[in-house]
């Protein structure tokens, strides 16, 4: 047999892998290929099977010259593409050609990813700037002697350089949880001392006295986590809360416990942040925590949001364990629940 003991080493391969003979016919494959192109990919033609050209000229050069090709290589699956990097070698053995296929689909999605957030940050950053450059345009020429209009374009200079002094600290907030992320805390927290702090950290007055705990004190409950980030959590859950409830409107925190999630599978401490806001229509609620993903992108702005705060919320609760869980009621309001280990 011409292939002798090379089945075997190709069987041991962990990648998806093929021997294409010199008659052009697929000869080997091992059972990761053979998951990715069915059983009848035995002894067809590789140009006919494979079609894609760049892999297909990868295996003729490599088969005339003997040189290993490196070449992308991508499979339409349902509704997303897998992009592989082939490697072409030819064996000396009866002269085929060995083909391996790396599945480089988590790196490619991640420099996508990476190459989104960029171009994210970077609009985020352009408008308020623009905004400014305005104004200074306009004080060094038509304002410059009016102390009218300069007193009300440095307001407005004033509330743009703030926007982006937010988005500066949500964006080093998300990196440094992030960084935090595969260390789970190991401080014992009190769960009603960090919502304490969360509603005093809220700046205003008049929106601190909308939130209402339910019952007034809460029982003690501890779980294992970092005080600082919890605290942001709910922090961030209440701005949001009083944000987009109706004006004036309640905003109820309440604490409960279970012996076992479904899914965390083990007995929890539940706080809820519920508001009487317009709510949130279903198909935007599995979206909510991406970075930079706003229901109503004028109305997030117009009230000074980032488009950061729940992507913080998710990852910090990520770091403990935990889960988030929202439901909402459009004309009736919503409910972002935090969901945390007992200690
Ligand atoms: P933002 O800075 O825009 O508030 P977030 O990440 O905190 O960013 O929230 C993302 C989006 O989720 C918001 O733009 C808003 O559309 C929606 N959202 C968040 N919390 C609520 C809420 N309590 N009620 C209605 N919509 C909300």
């Amino acid at each position: 047999m011409l292939f002798e003991g090379l089945d075997e080493i190709v069987a041991a391969l962990p990648i998806p892998s093929f021997v294409v003979d010199v008659s052009a016919r697929i000869k080997l494959a091992n059972a990761p290929a053979r998951t990715l192109f069915g059983d009848d990919f035995i002894d067809r033609n590789y140009i006919t099977r494979l079609r894609q050209p760049a892999l297909v000229s990868a295996i003729e050069t490599c088969a005339r010259d003997g040189t290993r090709v490196v070449t992308k290589y991508t499979l339409s699956g349902q509704g997303t593409d897998r992009i592989y990097e082939a490697t072409v070698s030819r064996l000396e053995l009866g002269r085929a050609v060995l083909v391996c296929l790396e599945d480089k689909t988590p790196m490619h999605e991640a420099g996508m990813m990476r190459r989104d957030f960029v171009a994210n940050v970077s609009h985020e950053l352009r408008t308020p700037l623009t905004a400014l450059l305005g104004f200074i345009d306009t004080l060094r020429g038509p304002a410059r002697n009016d102390s009218v209009a300069i007193e009300r374009f440095l307001g407005m200079m004033a509330r743009e350089a703030q926007r982006m002094n937010r988005l500066v600290g949500d964006l080093l907030s998300l990196s440094r949880v992030e960084f935090s992320e595969r260390q789970v805390p190991h401080a014992r927290v009190r769960l009603s001392e960090v919502l304490a702090a969360a509603r005093s950290s809220i700046a205003e007055q008049p929106d601190r006295d909308r939130i209402v705990f339910d019952p007034p004190t809460f029982p003690e409950a501890d779980v294992t986590g970092d005080a600082d980030q919890l605290r942001q959590v709910f922090n961030n859950l209440l701005e949001n809360a009083l944000k987009y409830g109706r004006a004036g409107s309640k905003v109820t925190v309440s604490l409960s416990e279970g012996d076992s999630d479904i899914y965390l599978r083990c007995p929890f401490y539940q706080v809820s942040v519920q508001d009487e806001g317009e709510g949130i229509a279903q198909h935007h609620i599995p979206r909510l925590t991406e970075r930079f993903y706003r229901v109503d992108d004028h109305r997030s702005r117009e009230l000074g949001g980032t488009g950061l705060g729940l992507a913080i919320v998710k990852h910090i609760i990520h770091r403990h364990r935990g889960r988030l869980d929202v439901t909402s009621t459009k004309g009736v309001g919503s409910r972002f629940s935090v969901i945390l280990r007992k200690l």
